[in-house]
């Protein structure tokens, strides 16, 4: 018998730790991780490297259809081909992409890709809309949450760690822009789907939010595959 794909939503503010979760219950349950913010991001930077002003909806969108976004054999996302894992982290492309993300037609466009890859696959996708657009019918649906002064806390450190430079006034005046955006967009904002899960990491840490996924989804019957 073919087993049916599963699939597992996790959604939330930027840097609440839905990636570093995601990645842990991928490799645990031997699914693939798709990081649909990188993916935003990619779409980001092909715009800067094209000298486009990221406000601009219409220059932005013309872009759909000319410019490849993917990923490799090393689960990094590519822009044309081209590993640009890291240079999406940077604070360019952070600050310019919650425009891009809320481009209808843009978000239509990597929606589609999004789908397709958890149609073949098992898959862990994050992002901010997945249980309420992306996969609507996703078999466990997490909403992971944390404060706001947690979150910059975290991102500066992994920005440290990373060699990105930025204080930690800049990171949380990031979060706090991309929190009011994501929110507040017409298309797909940032919500709770009504069937999701709220996982709070503010006060836990990573092991203790993963054992804690890995026996909630275990008791639904999700185990590695
Ligand atoms: O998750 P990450 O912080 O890398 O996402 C970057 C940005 O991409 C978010 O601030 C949001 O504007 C956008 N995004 C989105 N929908 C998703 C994933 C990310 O709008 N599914």
């Amino acid at each position: 018998m073919i087993k049916k794909n599963i699939s597992i939503a996790i959604d939330g503010p930027s840097a609440s730790g839905k990636s570093t979760i995601a990645k842990i219950l991928a490799e645990k349950l031997n699914f693939i991780y798709i990081d649909t913010g990188a993916m935003y991001r990619a779409f980001t930077l092909g715009c800067i490297n094209n000298g486009i002003d990221c406000t601009n909806e219409e220059e932005c969108c013309k872009l759909i259809g000319k410019i490849m976004i993917g990923f490799n054999e090393k689960n990094h996302v590519t822009l044309n081909g081209i590993d640009v894992e890291k240079e999406i982290r940077g604070n360019k492309v952070a600050d310019n992409v919650s425009y891009i993300a809320s481009y209808k037609d843009i978000r239509l466009e990597l929606v589609n890709q999004q789908r397709l890859l958890a149609q073949n696959n098992d898959v862990v996708m994050d992002g901010r809309d997945i249980g309420t657009y992306v996969l609507q019918d996703a078999d466990v649906k997490f909403f992971q949450i944390a404060d706001v002064e947690e979150r910059a806390k975290r991102r500066y450190k992994e920005n440290l760690e990373k060699g990105i430079e930025t204080s930690y006034e800049e990171c949380l005046e990031n979060l706090k822009k991309r929190d009011y955006i994501d929110s507040h967009r017409e298309f797909c904002p940032l919500r709770p789907a009504k069937d999701s899960i709220e996982i709070n990491t503010t006060n836990l840490g990573i092991n203790e939010v993963s054992d804690m996924l890995i026996a909630l989804l275990k008791s639904k019957g999700i185990e590695r595959r």
